[in-house]
């Protein structure tokens, strides 16, 4: 059996999701017109207690419209420098919006409100205008850690007092919020935007969701209109999205387990130096005297997949497809190695 830790959007739909998807009233999406998008669409902008979603293919899709809603050309956008925003989208910062990235240094991939502050480019001809922040929640870089509410409200205070626009990249938000506790509408009135992804641990095949005000989503519409992004019968989609919201959200904890304890079986072995922090569904090992390709190479020899996650870095990943039978395997597996 293949044990596939490569990320959480490996996972195929679920007998029941697959119901759901076949038996989903659909319509013209682009006309507004798909029963199933709409309630999605007012489902989990419900939930967050913001007044509109649009429904999207990709994560990046809803991040990269966010960032054409809140900056212009010339405009600057201050991230961690290890966002996925800025990594992991093709440089859409630049093609998409023509906009300059400040990239700041933090821990776990997370940054406060005072290293923002300090990162507000003055009023002058020489610099881009800084008009939006962006966070990333869980932070993937940073071994899925979370911020707490209590570090969002002074960033929050600093752009409100600053106008500046703040978005949060929450493709894996929902595992930070089972963790937390922590109510997704405390979470909807702290930013202007976010971006929440179907298809990471909430085991959709397609889609990512992005809330805001209803004139923000209205101007969304037209960006994801001009990126490609505008589908018809996408209710077949979006029934995944609901069927995951209502079944797919508490589980999250098992994952997040069974991270834990993939984390203490990795750092037993010799060339493991270091586990960051497991705070969710992601576990990153540092290795030490054997390069990840190696140690890959030996985890693939017994049927594991893992993805490279830096020069000495290795990231696995825990999902809905990856059950006990399967944490009890690799277990077994990686003493071979
Ligand atoms: C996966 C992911 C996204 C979106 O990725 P898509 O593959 O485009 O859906 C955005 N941000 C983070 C942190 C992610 O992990």
């Amino acid at each position: 059996m293949l044990i596939d830790l490569r990320s959480d959007t490996v996972t195929r739909p679920t007998p029941g999701m697959k119901e759901a998807m076949f038996s989903a009233p659909v319509g013209d999406d682009v006309f507004g017109e798909d029963p199933t998008v709409n309630a999605l669409e007012e489902k989990i902008a419900k939930l967050f207690g913001m007044e509109a979603a649009l429904f999207c293919p990709s994560g990046t899709m809803t991040n990269q419209i966010a960032i054409r809603l809140h900056t212009q050309i010339q405009t600057e956008v201050i991230c961690h420098k290890y966002s996925h925003i800025y990594l992991y989208e093709g440089g859409g910062i630049m093609a998409n919006s023509l906009a300059s990235v400040k990239l700041l240094d933090g821990d776990l991939g997370k940054i406060t409100a005072s290293q923002i502050a300090e990162s507000i480019n003055p009023d002058d001809v020489h610099a881009p205008e800084t008009t939006m922040v962006s966070l990333e929640n869980t932070m993937n870089k940073g071994g899925g850690s979370i911020y707490s509410l209590e570090e969002i409200k002074p960033i929050h205070q600093l752009c409100q007092k600053k106008g500046l626009k703040l978005h949060l990249d929450g493709a894996r938000l929902f595992n930070a919020l089972v963790e937390s506790g922590e109510s997704p509408s405390e979470w909807g009135a702290h930013f202007d935007t976010i971006s929440i992804c179907l298809s990471k641990g909430l085991g959709c095949p397609v889609g990512s969701v992005l809330l805001g005000s209803k004139a923000d989503i209205k101007r969304a519409r037209k960006v994801r209109k001009v990126f490609g992004g505008g589908m018809r019968q996408a209710g077949f989609l979006a029934a995944a999205g609901i069927y995951a919201l209502d079944h797919h959200v508490d589980r999250l904890k098992e994952d997040h387990s069974r991270a834990r304890s993939l984390g203490e079986m990795l750092g037993e072995l010799p060339f493991v130096s270091e586990i960051f922090p497991v705070a969710t569904n992601i576990v990153i090992a540092r290795l030490e005297g054997i390069t990840p390709e190696v140690f890959m190479q030996k985890l693939s020899d017994q049927n594991i997949k893992s993805v490279k996650f830096g020069k000495d870095l290795v990231r696995f990943v825990t999902h809905l497809d990856f059950g006990d039978e399967h944490l009890e395997e690799f277990g077994k597996r990686i003493k071979n190695i």
